[in-house]
């Protein structure tokens, strides 16, 4: 069978993670002695203050501007479309003008994939919705459709990210899920636009994952909608390339900072930091992993990624063509 060069139990099991600080502790001080290791924040980095109130006011400004156009009638999928390049073209000059890392400035030939991966996220999202909407057919009427919108909107998106955790995690050590996940950390920088940088086959999966069981408990399309604006936001900053200093958040939410260590191009070490919105469930489960003493690389990508395609015929295939999937185990 198949296996990553990662750990794993029979049968694709996953192991437990208690494992990933030491290892990846040990993995991080051996590449310290490598050449290619960078500081992860340049010189210029904006402050605290600043960091923390560009955060708080695109996160409430996407929320507000959003929860109008769903008002105004707008569907939620062109909502979130437009939301997502609105937000692009606000932090692509951010990156700009205060980039984390100078050199991820350079090359922009990954836009020939990422570009057309966004727009095929929408006929797998569409899968999504099939599935949703099936699974209300269940409704088995747990929500708590009492709460306040933001309350129901928190809620679904800590149930949300605990099932795309185990998801996510399970990507990290089944390799017919690897496979598929692949093409996410086969990006050798990171900006934010290639946070959906994700094979359909994963956008499918991952979403039926993580709103099939909010779905069946019953959870309003109201939470949901302000849910995915919540998620718009999380996710621009999780990859983007600006130098912030977010301390306490980078222990809350997935911020740039602890996304870093989840791309290494080590997979010992980027068994971490599985949340896709939320950190909570890698404390819960031991799998946070943020040291302050140390940057992570700015090599980040896959073992064996300078042969990953760079096609999106060659990315759609990859799961099932790319000889590396043989050679990286
Ligand atoms: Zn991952
Ligand atoms: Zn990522």
């Amino acid at each position: 069978m198949d296996r990553l060069a990662l750990p794993v139990g029979g049968a694709g099991r996953v192991v437990l993670q208690s494992r990933v600080d030491e290892d990846s502790s040990a993995s991080c001080n051996a590449g310290m002695t490598n050449a290619g290791v960078e500081p992860a924040l340049e010189p210029r980095s904006l402050g605290l203050a600043p960091s923390l109130a560009l955060y708080a006011g695109v996160l409430v400004g996407t929320t507000l501007l959003g929860a109008r156009g769903l008002e105004a009638g707008l569907p939620a999928g062109a909502v979130a479309g437009l939301g997502f390049f609105a937000l692009c073209v606000l932090f692509l000059a951010l990156e700009r003008w205060r980039p984390g890392q100078r050199s991820w400035l350079r090359d922009w030939s990954d836009l020939r994939v990422d570009l057309p991966l966004i727009l095929l996220a929408a006929p797998a999202g569409a899968f999504v919705q099939l599935a949703d909407s099936l699974a209300r057919r269940l409704d088995f009427g747990l929500w708590p459709a009492h709460w306040p919108p933001l309350a129901q909107a928190a809620l679904a998106l800590l149930l949300g990210d605990f099932f795309r955790y185990w998801f996510h995690r399970a990507e990290h050590s089944w390799l017919p899920l690897w496979r598929i996940h692949a093409t996410h950390h086969s990006a050798e920088r990171l900006y934010c636009m290639n946070g959906p940088r994700l094979h359909p086959f994963e956008v499918a999966l991952s979403g039926v994952v993580q709103t099939v069981p909010l779905a069946l408990l019953g959870a309003s399309e109201l939470a949901l909608a302000l849910q995915v604006l919540l998620t718009l936001a999380i996710g621009r900053f999780q990859h983007c390339n600006i130098a912030l200093t977010l301390g306490p958040l980078d222990y809350l939410l997935s911020t740039p900072g602890p996304h870093r260590w989840h791309h290494a191009r080590d997979l010992e070490t980027a068994r971490c930091n599985y949340g896709g919105d939320v950190l909570v469930w890698d404390h819960l489960f031991g799998t946070f992993h943020l040291p302050r003493d140390r940057a992570p690389s700015a090599e980040i990508g896959i073992p064996g990624g300078e042969s990953f395609p760079r096609t999106l015929w060659g990315v759609l295939v990859s799961p099932f063509a790319w000889p590396g999937f043989r050679t990286t185990r």
